[in-house]
């Protein structure tokens, strides 16, 4: 197996095992750089990085690796010597800087320019319920630029395809208009240390120019610039000069933009006066499609039942389950392992298993207090005090949705009898497809649980 794959293999290991917000900070820039008589080594963007990941992470990289390729003896970790700054002052040409912070990152056929990356396709994309509005809103922008749906804010829960839409929209614009409307895509980290690069080299004109000179700006993630301020500042100029030429911006979160706690009031209502699309979690057939569709694409195949069974079990996360399908795959060509249903089932249990592990019921109920502002005795209680129904019904919601606990266990965690834990799970189930205000506390009350 080459080392890239590899290492995106470990990835997407490692990410269902580390929070998500470690996972992030530490080792979304990291590559596998090369391997010579089992020792591999691992490149990191910074010492402060590579000190870390040595400390921490070191036994659980080692551990997976070795699960792909027993030759694995010992890992090395370096600093890849590209700090941004060198990035930069390596002078003027923008397209070599951009090369270069590219080979930093995981993907190689990233367009420079665009900072785009082919993968995110629209033949690879499926459309379903979860995600039609958002799709055909992204078809429209495709062919009126600028002027149809300005901005497009899209937001949904974690591994539902934000990313894959946004930067297909960016894709498709290159195909269709041969390079004449020059799109950009950049992620708000990114955004955020360029702005924090240019304030403390006194560049902000180079990057004014950077963001503000294209046709189309793609920004991932806008959640992370909530409460910086000169970024906000920095974005919210680059937006108006943008917007004020017609110029398309397109914006991506994992919530709503009234759902940004710390965002400023003018931005959020400049996001407000567009064109908002959520994304949400795909429908079976949906999820039957994606694999068959990746299947395909990669000339691999796996039994009717065993996709059945991927498809029904991972439900709420498209990344986890290519992650799950990968490692069949993997199973299959490089261990020629026979992939039936009970190999499956052992895969999906152990990608499910490591998600929830990390998390105690008890954390769980001092997130929901914490967020409704509530004791944890307060929940328990036997009273029927009105402001604590609704947070000990989502706490028993969560209690079954993360870690699949039974009802009488449930019922006797809360001091209740198992039918109000069943009675109280059903009806969050049911309202939280509905009610966009209830679910989103949900996804800030887990956003809290795991963020740690
Ligand atoms: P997000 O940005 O919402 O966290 P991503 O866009 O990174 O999610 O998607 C996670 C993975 O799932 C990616 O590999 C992506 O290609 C794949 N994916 C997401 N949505 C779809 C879809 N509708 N059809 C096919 N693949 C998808
Ligand atoms: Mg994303």
């Amino acid at each position: 197996m080459d080392l890239d794959r590899l290492w995106q293999l470990t990835l997407t290991e490692v990410e269902a095992q580390i929070s998500r917000a470690n996972f992030y900070t530490w080792l979304k820039n990291s590559r596998l750089l090369e391997q010579k008589e089992g020792v591999f080594v691992i490149s990191l963007p910074n010492n402060f990085a590579k000190e870390w990941v040595e400390n921490k992470y070191h036994k659980l990289l080692l551990g997976i690796i070795r699960e792909h390729d027993y030759s694995v003896k010992k890992l090395e970790f370096v600093v890849s010597g590209l700090v941004q700054e060198e990035v930069f002052v390596s002078k003027g040409a923008p397209k070599e800087a951009a090369q270069l912070e590219n080979r930093m990152g995981l993907e190689f056929k990233i367009d420079p320019e665009t900072n785009l990356n082919p993968r995110y396709s629209a033949k690879s994309f499926i459309v379903g319920a979860a995600n039609e509005l958002a799709y055909s809103a992204a078809t429209a922008i495709i062919h009126e630029v600028g002027t149809k749906y300005n901005p497009f804010f899209v937001y949904g829960g974690v591994g539902l395809g934000k990313t894959h839409l946004i930067q297909m929209i960016g894709n498709e614009i290159m195909s269709v208009y041969g390079g004449k409307i020059r799109p950009r895509y950049v992620s708000s980290e990114k955004f955020t240390s360029d702005i924090v690069w240019a304030i403390r080299n006194k560049r902000m004109e180079d990057i004014k120019k950077k963001y503000r000179d294209v046709d189309l700006l793609i920004i991932d993630d806008i959640q992370f610039i909530g409460g910086k301020e000169k970024t906000e500042e920095e974005f919210f100029h680059t937006f108006n000069a943008l917007y004020e030429n017609n110029k398309q911006i397109i914006i991506s979160s994992d919530r709503p933009p009234q759902s940004i706690p710390t965002l400023e009031e003018r931005l959020r209502s400049r996001f407000e006066g567009g064109l908002i699309a959520d994304v949400g979690y795909p429908e079976y057939e949906m999820r039957v499609a994606i694999i068959k569709n990746k299947l395909q694409e990669t000339g691999q195949q796996l039994s009717e039942e065993v996709i059945d069974l991927v498809a029904r079990k991972i439900k709420k996360n498209i990344r986890e389950l290519e992650g799950v399908i990968n490692k069949l795959i993997f199973l299959k060509e490089a261990r020629r392992v026979e992939v039936d249903v009970k190999t499956a089932e052992e895969v999906v249990e152990k990608c499910v298993k490591s998600l929830s592990k990390r998390v105690s019921d008890d954390q769980i109920l001092k997130a929901v207090a914490e967020f409704f502002n509530v004791s944890q005795g307060d929940l328990i209680e036997k009273g029927r005090k009105k402001e604590v129904v609704e947070p000990r019904q989502i706490a028993m919601y969560l209690l079954r949705d993360i870690l699949d606990m039974s009802y009488p266990y449930i019922g006797e965690k809360l001091g209740r009898d198992h039918t109000t834990a069943i009675h109280a799970v059903d009806k969050i189930s049911q309202e939280v497809n509905k009610n966009s205000s209830l679910s989103q506390k949900i996804n800030l009350i887990k956003e809290s649980i795991f963020k740690t």
